[in-house]
């Protein structure tokens, strides 16, 4: 399987991205979790992207394509991936479905995951991110077992410094200038299914699946 998710930050991506790489047994990319190891790292990338993050900018296209093209080349994405927070430029898509044809390979989806604003708030302002796995918690609807402290490995548990209201503001700016026109890419091509991104976690990934497997389903249906 290979997909795409979009959405508005806190849409659900990186929730639901990682339970469908579960799912389909592929790997879950996530452009923003390579950032934020290469900034936790110290490395000359994770530098560069820092200083675009933290103002809720997105890191220059020749960055990003460049790093997710040497990702996808990596074995383990050889029958499949889920990509989540790329492409969000119009020329991100564009170079994936170079790299992919050059491959003689296309996508099976980009998924969007649709939240209302108000939403969207609550759920980057209640977010808890593990600072060694990058593991995802929300204070109300997925809280970890011990208040702090991350279920996968134990280490402590800490607030995204990009999850502050200004830089959100920015971020969904953003979104709506530079990503939406993803969106109308893959509805031009028939690739676009939307998805409500309301409900509890589980709801959400069954709605995903069950339109995924269904043969029937007609290009740019929404649900
Ligand atoms: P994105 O990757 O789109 O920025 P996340 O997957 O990190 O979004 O989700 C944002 C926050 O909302 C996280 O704290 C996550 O635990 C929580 N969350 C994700 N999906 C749901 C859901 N369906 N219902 C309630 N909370 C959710
Ligand atoms: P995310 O974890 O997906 O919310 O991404 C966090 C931040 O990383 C974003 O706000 C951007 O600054 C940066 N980022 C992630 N993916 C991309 C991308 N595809 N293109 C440019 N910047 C990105």
């Amino acid at each position: 399987m290979r997909l795409v998710i979009l959405g508005a930050p806190g849409a659900g991506k990186g929730t639901q991205a990682t339970l469908l790489a579960e799912f389909y047994h592929c790997p879950h990319v996530s452009t923003g979790e390579i950032f934020r190891r290469a900034i936790a790292e110290g490395t000359e990338l994770g530098r560069e992207a820092d200083r675009h993050i933290s103002k809720g900018r997105l890191v220059p296209d020749d960055i990003t394509i460049e790093l997710v093209k040497q990702r996808i080349e990596e074995p383990d994405c050889e029958h499949g991936f889920i990509l989540d927070g790329f492409p969000r430029t119009r020329s991100q898509a564009i170079m994936l479905d170079q790299m992919l044809e050059e491959k003689h390979l296309g996508l099976d989806r980009a998924i969007l995951l649709e939240l209302e604003e108000e939403e969207i708030y609550h759920r980057l302002a209640n977010r808890r991110v593990c600072s060694n796995c990058g593991a995802t918690y929300h204070l109300d609807s997925l809280p970890p077992k011990v208040p702090g402290i991350c279920d996968v490995c134990g280490s402590s548990l800490i607030q995204r410094a990009d999850d502050n209201v200004e830089t959100i503001k920015e971020r969904i700016v953003i979104y709506h200038e530079l990503t939406a026109p993803v969106l109308s890419y893959y509805e031009e091509q028939g690739s676009l299914l939307v998805i409500n991104g309301e409900g509890d976690i589980d709801e959400v990934h069954k709605r995903i699946v069950s339109n995924l497997e269904t043969r029937s389903l007609r290009a740019n249906d929404s649900c």
